[in-house]
């Protein structure tokens, strides 16, 4: 483990595993700045509203990234409880449909999922806002801070390759097609499970998700779909409205639609260094990828004990 002899730490990104470091630093007194490429926080969990659709659609929001969050650990818990009291966050369901590529095949229970009425990007607004964040994209090592990166590692390598070795995660893309509609031309539905398609993994109701029963879609493209199309993310929204007829059998197509690409989606399978789920060193590290099941409450879990961790050694 590398020593160091200056306090402060620089923690590069705002996702939720930045933010939460930061908050585990301002907990054990550790001077930070915490600086986010980018003018909006919160990484893959974003928001995205719909604009010059001509409908009185326009300004509403769009989960374009992760989808929902599940909670097991017990200090997570507790964060939502907050979240929850603070009416950022709400249960959303336990009960998903599955669907193969001719149509759906049925339901499947599993544990709550929470989701944000104002978005689920304002989890992460909501946890950071006492924050001051500086918008700006780190580059370099800094010569009188520790640095903790707080991205997924293609995105740690490409400016910081000395770093690239920390992690074995292989990572998927994903890219995402969000789809206004006139009117709702499906049964009541919260998410769908589509297993086994060439085209399409994930279809949810983004109007049961943030409760205002809008028209709205948003479907995740499969990683090798996405993969072929990531120079030109707008060509898979014909092949995702195609599919989401085909497999939920109605036939009306959308007023709106934005495609979201996601080079950097999801590891492939998480990756743990040894016994903690971040890595201490030179160049620290943190996110969901530290994590046998790579995920919301992981990349929290993670920044939360890297802050600890830098803590420590102060
Ligand atoms: C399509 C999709 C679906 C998903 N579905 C789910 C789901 O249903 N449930 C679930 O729990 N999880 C889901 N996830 C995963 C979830 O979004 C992540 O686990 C979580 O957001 C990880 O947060 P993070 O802070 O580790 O990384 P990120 O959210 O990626 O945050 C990294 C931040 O670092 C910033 N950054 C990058 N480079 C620099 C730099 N050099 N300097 C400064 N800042 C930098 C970025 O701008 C970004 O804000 C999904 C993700 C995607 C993309």
């Amino acid at each position: 483990m590398t020593q160091h002899l200056a306090k402060s730490v620089l923690v590069a990104g705002a996702g939720i595993s930045g933010v939460s470091c930061a908050i585990a630093l301002r907990e054990n007194d550790v001077p930070f700045r915490i600086v986010n490429k980018g003018y909006r926080i919160g990484g893959r969990m974003a928001s995205r509203p719909v604009r010059d659709s001509g409908t009185s659609f326009d300004g509403r929001l769009f989960d374009t990234g992760a989808s929902y969050f599940t909670v097991s650990d017990p200090d997570f818990a507790s964060v939502v409880s907050e979240l929850e009291s603070a009416g950022v966050v709400q249960p959303w369901t336990d009960t998903f449909h599955f669907a193969h590529s001719e149509g759906i095949a049925g339901v499947k229970m599993g544990p709550m999922r929470y989701r944000a009425e104002g978005g689920i990007r304002s989890v992460v607004e909501y946890l950071a806002r006492d924050l001051v964040i500086e918008e700006g994209e780190v580059t370099e090592l800094p010569t009188s801070e520790r640095l903790a990166l707080c991205m997924p590692t293609p995105q740690a390598a490409r400016v910081f390759p000395q770093a690239s070795g920390l992690s074995t995660a292989v990572w998927e893309p994903v890219i995402s097609v969000s789809l206004l509609f006139d009117q709702v031309y499906w049964a009541a539905f919260d998410g769908i499970f589509v297993n086994q398609d060439a085209q399409v993994t994930w279809i949810a109701n983004d109007g049961a998700r943030r409760g205002d029963h809008a028209p709205a879609l948003v479907v995740h493209m499969s990683p090798i779909l996405s993969a072929g199309h990531l120079v030109n993310p707008d060509a898979v929204i014909p092949i995702a409205i195609s599919a989401v007829k085909r497999i939920m059998n109605f036939d009306a197509d959308p007023v709106w639609t934005h495609a979201h690409r996601w080079t950097f989606a999801k590891p492939l399978e998480g990756t743990t260094s040894g016994e903690t789920n971040f890595v201490l060193g030179e160049i620290s590290r943190a996110g969901d990828e530290f994590s046998d099941r790579p995920r919301v409450e992981a990349g929290w879990l993670s920044g939360r004990d890297l802050g600890r961790a830098l803590a420590a050694l102060a």
